[in-house]
């Protein structure tokens, strides 16, 4: 059959499917399955194993399997109800004996003899010496056994759709492709890969004659997923790597301006700004995620950046996600740049209408050099003169989906920050179309923050802690439950937690509150006074969560510590332990479960966010690490990106090798696979090739 035809067949709808009628069809829409494609690869969720046989002694009460015995009994027939029949027997082995039990299963009358020897599978139900089976199905012992043997698939269902159905007309749409489907992977990588024949795996993913066969299916299908994918994001970013960028110079002024600071650059910020510098002096467009875990030191990195921009005469831009961390990067930025002679603009809410009208005014006519403020304001018909750098902080705040977007003439290096610790494989996942620089370093002489995790009767005690460390001089934060729904719950939650404290537990300390719901000008003067030092105790929702900098700030109490991401646990302990003082980190979690506990052990035993976010991933998989939704993370029919880290580690060495070797352009066995990529990235291309 010629690839269209089956193409076709793949697309038609699954009433084209034996047994599979309007209202059926209805219900398998909400499985996501509307064509024949979609149906063969609606893949099990689990198998179940009919080849286990055991002997009656054998049998453990829950089990599910098949056992051979001889009928001892004749089938005997009550209805107790009027809608309720039961059949029951007595078989057995040379090992003992079990009752046979079926309710309403009319066809068993007359099917099932005395002295005949039949193969049952159902699940065992065993109390005390009794063991029964319920609604087994059988087979006769010496007929060529179906049912009663085998591996059974077993698939997600809905309302209206039974397991049995599901696998006749999963069998049914099969038997209508299988061995016509061509294969899109080229023999070659089969090969080297020891990768099965597609429709091999099709049918063995569904109906496996054993776990090996199975395995090897299913090793087959991720792997092709995997790659499609990695071969998708590998081309995006190619399509975007040709495009050319600012051609700037190195400037010794640099050299000067690091040998000034009044720390030495670790190594890892040495290594990761050289690569910054090599793609500015380069023809192209720098395009860099620079990772780096909380306290890394990603700021000074950036402001280099920014400081080659403006020695080469172009204008930079440094966004940040609160107004908050815009002040704050603000006031730091104009201490380091002291001695040059540059611009700087804050554009943040709280900056009036008058005052961000002259700024946008100054940035048009190249009065200003170098822009710090939120995406929000930044992104709103701000024109630049001579835009060479774009730097966005705190990446991971907004998902890969919102990249912010400067409108622009010139093609402005771009780089972008997160403290999301990814683990490296799946880094190009995530931020595909991004060279990636990593800070896997802490400057020297971090103290590690001492995190403990309490219950509520530890209440007391944390409060007293906090008046003592405010005692000897220190600062403490104080984070309210995060709640997903509202942030005027949020809110509130904080208000009155804030009114509670400086009315008894903390009566007498200075006590500042910030939530979402402030007006951004009053955000920044709470934030101001807690820099200051004049604030003891700062109230606040996750809005700190970000970047926020008072190395006086020793203490970090986090309330209801369970809602919280560990990622996110993680950014808020970050908050302290960024000056000389011993810092501590208390999170009040008020959930028993054990996944509960687990996860706070994760926190207490552990400082380094990569670690970290390893361990969560195992605990909870990596989509609720970092949220499909918020970061981009694709869905996949197959793949599991936890357990299936070795063969992406496969996959992506053989995407850039087939990337490398241009096979997909060049050669005839993978015409298919580049087909299929067209077709299925094409949107994609040509939106990349738009902006
Ligand atoms: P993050 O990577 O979380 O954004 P920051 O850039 O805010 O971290 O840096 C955290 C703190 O570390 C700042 O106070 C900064 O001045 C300091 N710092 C940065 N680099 C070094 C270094 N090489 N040695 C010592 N302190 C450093
Ligand atoms: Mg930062």
């Amino acid at each position: 059959m010629d690839n269209a035809k089956l193409n076709s067949i793949l697309y038609s709808s699954i009433q084209s499917v034996k047994q599979v009628g309007t209202a059926t069809a209805k219900k398998l829409n909400k499985l996501g399955i509307e064509t024949i494609g979609d149906l063969i690869t609606y893949y099990p969720r689990d198998y179940e194993d009919r080849n286990k046989e055991k002997k009656v002694f054998e049998l453990q009460d829950g089990d599910e399997c098949a056992i051979i015995l001889r009928i001892l009994n004749g089938v005997t027939f009550s209805r107790p109800r009027r809608n309720l029949r039961i059949y029951k027997t007595v078989a057995g082995d040379e090992s003992g004996q079990i009752t046979l039990t079926w309710f309403n299963q009319d066809y068993i009358k007359g099917k099932i003899s005395k002295g005949n020897e039949y193969v049952f599978f159902g699940k065992v139900k065993k109390i005390g010496p009794h063991i029964e089976m319920v609604n087994p199905i059988y087979e006769e012992v010496n007929s060529e056994r179906k049912k009663t043997t085998g591996i059974q698939p077993i698939y997600s269902l809905t309302a209206g759709i039974t397991q049995a159905y599901l696998r006749m007309i999963q069998r049914n749409a099969l038997d209508i492709v299988i061995g016509k489907l061509t294969d899109i992977l080229p023999n070659e990588l089969r090969k080297k890969y020891s990768l099965s024949e597609y429709n091999f795996a099709l049918e063995n993913i569904h109906f496996p004659k054993n776990f090996e066969q199975k395995e090897k299916a299913r090793k087959r299908l991720v792997f092709e997923e995997l790659l499609i994918l990695q071969l998708g994001l590998l081309q995006l970013k190619n399509s975007q790597i040709v495009v050319s960028g600012i051609k700037m110079q190195y400037k010794p002024a640099i050299d000067k301006f690091i040998s000034q600071l009044p720390y030495q650059l670790t190594n890892a910020q040495q290594k990761v700004f050289k690569e910054i510098v090599n793609d500015m002096t380069s023809e192209n467009q720098m395009n860099r995620l620079i990772q780096g875990d909380v306290g890394s030191g990603k700021t000074i990195v950036a402001l280099m950046a920014i400081l080659l921009t403006i020695l080469n005469g172009y204008q930079a831009v440094f966004m940040v996600p609160t107004g908050i961390l815009a002040e704050q990067h603000y006031q730091t930025i104009k201490v380091a740049l002291e001695s040059y002679d540059v611009v700087i603009e804050l554009l943040t809410g709280s900056v009036t209408k008058k005052e961000k009208e002259r700024i946008k005014q100054d940035i048009k006519n190249n009065e200003c050099q170098l822009v710090i403020g939120t995406h929000a304001l930044l992104e709103e018909n701000v024109e630049f003169a001579k835009l060479g750098l774009v730097v966005t902080d705190e990446q991971h705040r907004f998902g890969v989906k919102q990249r912010a977007v400067l409108p622009s003439k010139s093609n402005p290096h771009i780089i972008v920050m997160t403290a999301t610790p990814i683990p490296r494989t799946l880094s190009l996942i995530l931020y595909g179309d991004l060279d990636i620089s990593i800070i896997d370093e802490l400057p020297p002489n971090r103290k590690p923050i001492k995190t403990y995790s309490v219950n509520d009767s530890m209440r007391n005690r944390v409060y007293q802690f906090i008046r003592k460390i405010v005692n000897e001089g220190r600062q403490a934060y104080i984070i309210c439950p995060l709640v997903e729904e509202s942030e005027e719950v949020e809110a509130e939650a904080a208000m009155s937690l804030a009114k509670r404290i400086s009315e008894n537990d903390l009566k007498g300390l200075s006590i500042g509150l910030v939530h979402g719901k402030m007006k951004a000008i009053e955000k920044d003067q709470v934030m101001a006074g807690f820099a200051a030092g004049n604030i003891q105790v700062l109230v606040s929702t996750t809005v700190v969560e970000v970047g926020v900098n008072v190395p006086n700030a020793s203490l970090m109490v986090v309330e209801n510590a369970e809602r919280f991401g560990l990622a996110q646990l993680h950014q808020l302990r970050g908050r302290v332990g960024r000056g000389e003082y011993q810092s501590y980190c208390i999170l009040f979690c008020q959930s028993k479960s054990e996944i509960a506990r687990k996860r706070m052990e994760i926190m207490t035993k552990y400082s380094d966010g990569f670690m970290i976010s390893e361990k969560d991933m195992e605990l909870r998989g990596p989509g609720d690490i970092f949220g499909t939704r918020q970061h981009g993370l694709p869905e996949f029919k197959i793949a599991n990106l936890y357990e299936d880290i070795e063969i992406l580690k496969e996959v992506q060495k053989t995407a850039s090798d087939i990337v490398k070797h241009q096979m997909l352009e060049g050669r005839e066995d993978y015409n298919i696979l580049q087909e299929h990529l067209l077709s299925l990235f094409e949107d994609k291309m040509n939106e990349v090739a738009l902006n």
